[in-house]
């Protein structure tokens, strides 16, 4: 599905990733380990075509994207969440999930279906649907954010430490709704740090400065 080969990324003439081969295939969960600084943002952001200069092949579903724009990478069933979660603050929580909502009608699922299915798999948004996105807690941003790319429709999900610095009773609740998605078959490049979904997954990569260490 997602097939990496030598990837390597600069900011500068500081090398941030240095021949980095790797693949997710249809439904996996493949979580990225590292510490601070390892590599695994860059990455991810590299993936989804929004990383600083970079050199290797990419390809998603046997086509070379590594050319291709953030935006056709998107369409084409990229799905990205940044730590940072990249919210509208000044919008509420229903508008930051119909923004997100392609209009073509390629997709395979109505923008209405999209809704329901992210409201049935993130119920506690349901009952702020109104509330404007600064206004919510960071568990429940992070909820939002995953819930928007949702609404896009992505076979595969890169996100980056999608359960830190989170309360714990949101944890679970983002734990269970990723692990509801890959039962789903939604495929998963995760990066973390803090070992929540890395038991489940069905490989757990390492960075180490920039390079993959360890397969397990
Ligand atoms: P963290 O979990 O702290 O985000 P990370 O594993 O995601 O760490 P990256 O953020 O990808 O690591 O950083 C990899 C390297 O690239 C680090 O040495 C970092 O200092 C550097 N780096 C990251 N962003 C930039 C930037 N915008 N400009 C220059 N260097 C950067």
């Amino acid at each position: 599905m997602l097939n990496v080969e030598g990837l390597n990324a600069w900011y500068g003439q500081a090398q941030a990733l240095f021949e980095v081969s790797l693949s997710v295939g249809e439904g996996e969960l493949v979580v990225i380990q590292g510490l601070n600084g390892a590599g695994k943002s860059t990455l991810l952001q590299s993936l989804i075509g929004i990383g600083p200069r970079a050199q290797g092949r990419i390809t998603w579903q046997n086509e070379p994207i590594q050319s291709w724009p953030a935006h056709r990478r998107a369409k084409a069933g990229l799905g990205f969440v940044a730590e940072d979660r990249r919210l509208f603050t000044g919008l509420s929580v229903k508008e930051n999930l119909w923004i997100a909502a392609p209009s073509g009608s390629s997709a395979q699922a109505t923008p209405a279906q999209r809704f329901d299915s992210v409201m049935a798999l993130f119920p506690q948004l349901q009952t702020m649907l109104h509330r404007p996105a600064s206004q919510m807690s960071g568990g429940e941003q992070q909820m939002l954010a995953l819930a928007r790319t949702l609404m896009t429709g992505p076979r595969l999900l890169l996100l980056d430490e999608p359960c830190e610095g989170i309360a714990p009773v949101l944890v679970a609740a983002m734990r269970d709704a990723l692990l509801q998605l890959a039962r789903e078959g939604v495929a998963m490049l995760v990066a973390e740090q803090n070992n929540i979904l890395a038991g489940h997954a069905q490989r757990v990569l390492v960075l180490t400065s920039g390079r993959l260490q360890t397969v397990i």
